[in-house]
């Protein structure tokens, strides 16, 4: 089923306290306490969770906790593993991939970088390796967070080695070939919809 993408971008927060619930031994949950916990609209959540879900909650029960996590992952394509790289161990860089709040089974597992010193060939790579290591490992998924002026020439380069989805945190909108699937961060977009949205 298509949702879009407000409605994609809630199922993560959805799984968050799913999944802190499944911690604290919870085994059933209703639509109205997700809504309460989120502070969302009981509807809303009732919508959403009847998109992806392929049981029901039911009346005075809910949904069992551990079902609605693996629809919700299902959903997400986050049920399976899948190795993250990322170009650039700067701050940025090692900051992402230090970050333990990803989903379990995604994994920043290396990342690459031209600068000889920030490679230590355990996690930091030369980016000579990129090539083979991708198309060895089919990686699919890569993450920018090189500098503005190098973003573009490090894209084309992913392209090449096979990657399809690219999330760039390099403040300029990367051009792409329309079977790659790319998200541009925009710190500062998003902090003038913040700044203006009063
Ligand atoms: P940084 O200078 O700390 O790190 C950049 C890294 O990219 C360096 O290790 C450098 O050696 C490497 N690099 C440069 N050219 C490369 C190339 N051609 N191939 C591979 N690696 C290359 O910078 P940063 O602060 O981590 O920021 C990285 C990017 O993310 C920048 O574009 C920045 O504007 C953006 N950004 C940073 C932040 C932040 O909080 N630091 C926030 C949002 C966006």
């Amino acid at each position: 089923m298509a949702i879009s993408v407000v409605t994609l971008g809630r199922l993560p927060k959805y799984l968050r306290i799913l999944k802190k619930m499944q911690l604290e031994n919870i085994n059933n949950v209703s639509s109205t306490s997700i809504a309460k916990e989120l502070g969302f609209n009981p509807i809303q959540v009732r919508k959403d969770l009847a998109c992806v879900s392929k049981t029901d909650g039911k009346p005075g029960v809910g949904f069992v906790v551990n079902d609605l996590i693996n629809d919700i992952e299902e959903f997400l394509n986050i049920n399976k593993s899948k190795d993250i790289i990322v170009i650039g161990a700067g701050r940025l860089g090692q900051a992402l991939m230090n970050y333990s709040g990803f989903e379990n089974k995604i994994r920043v597992v290396r990342a690459f970088d031209v600068d000889k010193k920030k490679c230590d060939n355990k996690k930091i790579f030369l980016m000579s390796g990129l090539k083979n290591y991708v198309k060895k490992n089919k990686i699919s998924v890569a993450i920018i967070t090189v500098p503005r002026e190098a973003a573009q020439v490090v894209c084309d380069k992913l392209i090449d080695c096979g990657i399809k989805v690219i999330w760039n945190f390099a403040p300029i909108n990367l051009k792409v070939p329309e079977n790659i699937r790319i998200k541009n961060e925009d710190l500062s977009a998003s902090l003038a919809i913040l700044l203006n949205s009063y």
